[in-house]
């Protein structure tokens, strides 16, 4: 990776990359965890860019485990939106809100909340909001469903996408009505394609073509048994990392954080603190506790913000592990460490 230069014969020193990545500032070293003032708090608090709020406790998405772990707060928890509302209008580095309900398209005072939190656009002009719901949620018994239509509508802002979650089995009548609801309504729309089997991606590379889709993602989702799919279309190989072009600064900034994880944070519906779903430990709003965790994420590097390559195995030894792509979901997921065909 690296040349030895002879500085009598060429006087021109090698380039150095600098660190880009300033997370451990004086702001921060010289902090007084157990004594903040308010404007250490809101400095704290600016390490946050992106939430994912859950609305209710449908957390279908989610593993086994994350479910377990959230489970300790019961299957029923109360939304707190002015609680959740207060430590969001804090937040003025928020880039994404991204919004997790069963069915919210049915709930007008969960509806409402979602549009009094646009109000944060006024703070914070980059803040994206993102929608997530499934293809299906729109209809009832095969027809567009009017009050969950004019949810949508309702709901509908310049700073928000909608991110509609296909999967099989895809029943093609239905997907039409709801792609010619967004298309005529002109919604953003981003499709979400969730792939477990190898057919499965097939089906869906058909159905992109069909719609000519521009805006969508597939995401393989792992059930346990599909192991072979991650093999095939997930893991990196020697040659997809030799040919990634990985800038310089790229490479500076995987040594310090997981770009993945760095200033992100789930909140459940009654407004405690997650910085790590397989964990059980929670914090709460504007509770001290919040900030010592947001402090040990960017100082002791033990959680997910800087859980970078050099820290797992096997990757810590590998001679790739800052070119190869920053440690992702899937293998928090796998429970292993070497989305590769090399190690
Ligand atoms: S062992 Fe880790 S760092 Fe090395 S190629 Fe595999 S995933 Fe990348």
């Amino acid at each position: 990776m690296g040349d030895v230069i002879v500085r009598n014969i060429n006087s021109i020193k090698p380039f150095i990359p600098r660190n880009n990545t300033k997370i451990s500032d004086s702001i921060i070293e010289s902090l007084q965890l157990d004594n903040l003032r308010e404007s250490e708090k809101g400095h704290l608090l600016q390490h946050i860019t992106q939430v994912d709020l859950y609305l209710d406790t449908i957390f279908n998405h989610l593993s086994n485990n994350e479910k377990k772990q959230i489970s300790i707060y019961g299957n029923n928890l109360e939304l707190n939106t002015s609680k959740i509302l207060y430590l969001l209008e804090k937040l003025l580095k928020i880039k994404e809100i991204f919004l997790f309900s069963n069915d919210l398209l049915l709930y007008p005072k969960v509806i409402n909340e979602i549009k009094a939190m646009y109000k944060i656009y006024e703070i914070n002009e980059e803040c994206v909001y993102f929608i997530h719901l499934n293809y299906t949620q729109i209809l009832t018994n095969n027809t567009l469903d009017k009050i969950k239509s004019e949810s949508i509508i309702d709901i509908n802002s310049d700073n928000c996408i909608f991110k509609i979650t296909i999967n099989v089995p895809l029943i093609n009548e239905q997907f039409e009505i709801v792609f010619d609801f967004f298309i005529q309504l002109s919604i953003p729309v981003i499709y979400i394609f969730i792939v477990e089997q190898e057919k499965d991606i097939e089906l869906f590379d058909m159905l992109i073509s069909e719609y000519n889709l521009e805006n969508y993602e597939i995401k393989p989702v792992y059930t346990g048994i599909n192991l072979t799919l991650f093999k095939d279309n997930v893991f990196v190989n020697e040659k997809d990392i030799m040919s990634s072009q990985v800038s310089a600064k790229e490479i500076s900034i995987r040594k310090e954080i997981n770009p993945n994880f760095f200033g992100k944070i789930a909140i459940l519906p009654n407004g405690k603190i997650s910085f790590d779903l397989q964990k059980s430990n929670y914090t709460e709003i504007f509770d001290n506790s919040l900030y010592k965790q947001i402090y040990n994420e960017i100082t002791e590097g033990e959680g997910l913000w800087k859980l970078t390559r050099d820290k797992v195995e096997p990757c810590k030894t590998c001679m790739y592990k800052f070119l190869c792509p920053p440690i992702s979901e899937y293998e928090l997921k796998l429970k292993s460490f070497n989305l590769c065909t090399y190690n």
